[in-house]
């Protein structure tokens, strides 16, 4: 167990949702671990004028029931004695006072500012911490989406925050990214020899990638009517999964190593034209309906949802690649609010046996899958055909699970974990690059351009289905079925 080197982390937004939900806990969980040494410091602040005492006792009860068992009064003691609070408001220069005092105490030491806030106040916050001093050349920023609501909008909050620290002190976090089963993909497509040559367009039929929430609205309506599940799921979260699919394999593990493949399929993706958007994209909009089995309401009865909103609350998009590797091999993304479940997973579908000399019924037309799955379980399983037990020559698919979740027994980190330490480490390698980030953003506005002309209107589904009519069709018209085995 290597330990942390000593580190100041500034967490703005520490009285927030991200924060007591995934944050704190997580830098909890390291110090239960031991790798937080006790002279590291966790500096919270936020708007709330409150002491030291008061923000703990607030931060005790609102963390305690998302550490579950992992919650203990030493160790609470231990995390305790790391933080520190600080009541300010980001827009104004002058409360930065006793943060750069108490900063000040170690000039030298690793600062890692978190930005658990609204991005508009990202580039006051950098413009702030700029003026007071407070960035050195041992300085890292993590950032929270969404980082801009298109290109331009990117750009110009990239550009904020570049005016005060380079692009290698630029850490913009995509949780996905640290996800045990995803870093199981790389293990996998890259530990090995036997994936390899299967990992291209000959062998692989299409891939799926879904993101599935139950969740409607949950009191953030106001925010997500402006946003929709394009811009905050798709650009960000699905596409950097399918760069982990495709990307070629990297020259090392260096971050700049990786991010340039992850840029190169970002670049290869074919760009949609106005027909295109029509025939490989489908937007839905929930209605009225049933979430775990009790009625919901409508999107457009949401609180802080326009009567006649047109925002996507589901969106589909065959999405293709021009490489040698890829041509011709569809991906399927999906992401939707009110699904009837909370899935996220990747399947890749290989193409079946040339010729099935069982028979076709014998076979039941299975063919070879691998699906990695992160909500609600996390593993990775790869189907394989097998005779069944008898007398007769009767196939059936079984899966072998390659997670090892039985070989491993050590508590599996949560993603906020790996990246706050990979921040900390000053790691770049599970986080987004600027010209990553602008790609995609180039790659979706098409879509959000012809939406935004078109004069349709998302398509209803119902809340708890799998989103529109269309998102099947989307699939049938190529022969293709979403996976339904979860
Ligand atoms: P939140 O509204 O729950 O918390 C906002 C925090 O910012 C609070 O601590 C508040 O005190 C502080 N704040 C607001 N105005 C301030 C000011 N003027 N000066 C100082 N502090 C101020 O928000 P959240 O849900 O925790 O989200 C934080 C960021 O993370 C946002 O950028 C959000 O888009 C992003 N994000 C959140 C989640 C999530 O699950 N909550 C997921 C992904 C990304």
């Amino acid at each position: 167990m290597k330990s942390l080197p000593d580190f100041d982390m500034v967490l703005f937004g520490g009285t927030g949702d991200l924060a007591m939900r995934k944050l704190l806990p997580a830098l909890y969980q390291q110090v239960k671990t031991g790798r937080v040494n006790p002279a590291s410091r966790i500096l919270a602040a936020a708007r709330r004028e409150m002491s030291k005492a008061e923000f703990l006792a607030l931060a005790e009860a609102t963390c305690r029931p998302f550490l579950g068992e992992a919650y203990d009064a030493e160790t609470w003691n231990a995390f305790a004695a790391r933080v520190d609070y600080f009541p300010m408001d980001v827009r104004k220069p002058e409360s930065y006072g006793p943060l750069a005092a108490a900063l000040g105490v170690h000039p030298e030491r690793i600062r890692v500012f978190y930005y658990s806030t609204a991005p508009e106040f990202f580039a006051t916050m950098s413009a702030n911490l700029g003026a007071a001093g407070l960035i050195s050349t041992r300085s890292r920023v993590v950032v929270e989406k969404p980082l801009g609501h298109d290109l331009d909008s990117s750009r110009t909050i990239n550009d904020a925050i570049g005016e005060h620290f380079a692009e290698r002190q630029i850490f913009r976090i995509d949780h996905y990214l640290g996800k045990e089963p995803v870093q199981n993909l790389l293990a996998l497509r890259f530990g090995n020899v036997l994936f390899e040559p299967l990992w291209r367009r000959e062998w692989v039929q299409d891939v799926q990638i879904t993101v599935a929430e139950q969740l409607g609205m949950e009191g953030r309506g106001d925010f997500y009517d402006r946003t929709g599940a394009l811009r905050d799921m798709l650009q960000n979260h699905l596409l950097q999964l399918l760069c982990i699919v495709a990307m070629e394999p990297p020259t090392g593990s260096d971050p700049d190593a990786v991010r340039d493949e992850k840029l190169k399929v970002l670049r290869s993706l074919k760009p949609f034209t106005a027909a295109d958007v029509a025939t490989k994209t489908v937007r839905g909009q929930y209605q009225a309906g049933a979430a775990a089995g009790m009625p919901v309401a409508a999107y457009v009865e949401e609180s802080g949802v326009d009567a006649d909103s047109r925002t996507e609350t589901f969106v589909a998009v065959k999405a293709e690649i021009d490489t040698w590797r890829w041509a011709g091999v569809p991906f399927f993304l999906r992401t939707g609010k009110r699904m009837p479940d909370k899935l996220a997973e990747i399947v890749i579908n290989f193409r079946p046996v040339p010729h099935p000399i069982f028979g076709e019924s014998a076979h039941g037309g299975r063919a070879n899958r691998l699906i990695i799955r992160m909500q609600p379980d996390e593993s990775m399983r790869l189907y394989l055909v097998a005779k069944q037990p008898g007398e007769a020559m009767a196939l059936q698919p079984v899966n072998l699970n390659l997670d090892f979740a039985e070989s491993f027994r050590d508590r599996r980190l949560e993603a906020y974990e790996r990246l706050l330490m990979d921040a900390i480490r000053g790691k770049l390698t599970l986080f987004v690059r600027r010209d990553e980030q602008e790609a995609a953003w180039r790659w979706v506005e098409p879509i959000l351009d012809q939406w935004e002309a078109s004069e349709d209107r998302p398509r209803n589904y119902t809340a708890g289905s799998w989103g529109p009519a269309a998102s099947s069709a989307l699939l049938s018209r190529d022969g293709l079925a979403w996976n339904e085995e979860y």
